[in-house]
Parts: structure tokens; sequence; C-alpha cells
């Protein structure tokens, strides 16, 4: 059995064009099995999963992170994405708006070129005004 994480925090956000749930952050704090403490943060873009986010998240990040979580009015798109962009990938901070991954337009691979392998950076896609953003990295 897994053990039970030590805190989880998750809030979802509803695309301000349609109202679906566009998107669903989780923070969690567990104590691996060497006994140290760590932090992990799963953002979902769509329902199905296609795309989104599962990264560590490190001390000073979950201390900033986490209160806002926490306290879902404080956790407006617009604070969690001046932590980190990568963490709302649903939301255009140009056009201060969330938006789900049915209004995305223009979703294509992001290839690095200068690395001589052409590493996969990511996608790109454009926001219903026309603004780009990476959405998954
Ligand atoms: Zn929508
Ligand atoms: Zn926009």
């Amino acid at each position: 059995m897994d053990p039970m994480p030590l805190t989880r925090d998750v809030v979802e956000f509803c695309c301000d064009t349609c109202g679906v749930v566009a998107g669903r952050i989780t923070l969690t704090t567990e104590t691996a099995s060497n006994g140290r403490i760590w932090h992990n943060i799963k953002t979902f873009f769509d329902c199905s999963g296609g795309y989104g986010l599962n990264a560590s998240v490190n001390a000073p990040v979950f201390a900033e992170l986490q209160p806002l979580l926490a306290d879902p009015p404080a956790a407006t798109p617009r604070r969690i994405c001046k932590v980190n962009e990568n963490y709302v990938p649903f939301y255009c901070a140009e056009c201060d708006l969330v938006y789900c991954i049915d209004e995305w337009d223009d979703i294509r691979a992001v290839i690095d070129h200068t690395d001589p392998y052409g590493s996969f950076e990511g996608e790109s896609a454009r926001c219903p005004h026309g603004h780009c953003r990476m959405i998954s990295s």
C-alpha cells in the first residue's frame, strides 16, 4: 500500500470561455522510504490527461506555492503563473484567462534546432486571441 501523502492540495480551474474544468493542480508532500520529505506537483490540462506536468518541487518553491493552493480564493492562475508558468499550462497571462484544451489552437511540437539531435522541447499552442505559449514541456 502506498503511504498516505502528508499534505495534499487540489485546485481545479474552469475554462473562462465554456466553463468546463480546464485543468487541475495537485500538490503533495510525501515521505520517501529513506525518510526524506519530497514535494510533487501534477497538473492535468484536460480530462483525458493527455497533456500535463508531473515534477518534483523544491522546498522554497513549495513554501511559496502551498499556501496559495491551500486557500482556493488565493489560488489564482496569475499568482501561480508567477511561481512557474509551467504549473498553469491552461492559462494565458496576456489575456489573464483560463482556456480548456479545446480553446487552444495550432498545437505543435517545438524542437530545439540548436541541439544536434533536435531534442523535443514540448508543445506550443495559441490562445483564442492569438497569444502563443508552451503548454507542455
Ligand atoms: Zn473551454
Ligand atoms: Zn491570450
